[in-house]
């Protein structure tokens, strides 16, 4: 009904896999869409990262949005 009320707020969120950082005090993380079949290492500390899943906002890139518009493409695939 009121879907103009908190548009803001309903970025749409999805389970994404990611690798995070083993190091505690280290908050570096990637999508794991980024990441190789082998375990990554962290870009801050160069710790090994395991794999978790995050809720994450879908991000979706200004630019690559303005393509997908153009293309009229799908970001889900398999
Ligand atoms: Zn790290």
């Amino acid at each position: 009904m009121y879907y103009s009320r908190k548009r803001l707020e309903d970025i749409p969120q999805e389970a994404t896999a990611i690798w995070s950082c083993i190091q505690e005090d280290c908050n570096g993380w990637i999508r794991d869409n980024f990441a190789f079949a082998e375990v990554p290492t962290c870009h801050q500390c160069q710790s090994p990262m395991k794999r978790s899943m995050s809720e994450l906002p879908v991000l979706v890139n200004k630019r690559e949005d303005q393509k997908f518009l153009k293309k009229g493409v799908q970001i889900e695939k398999e």
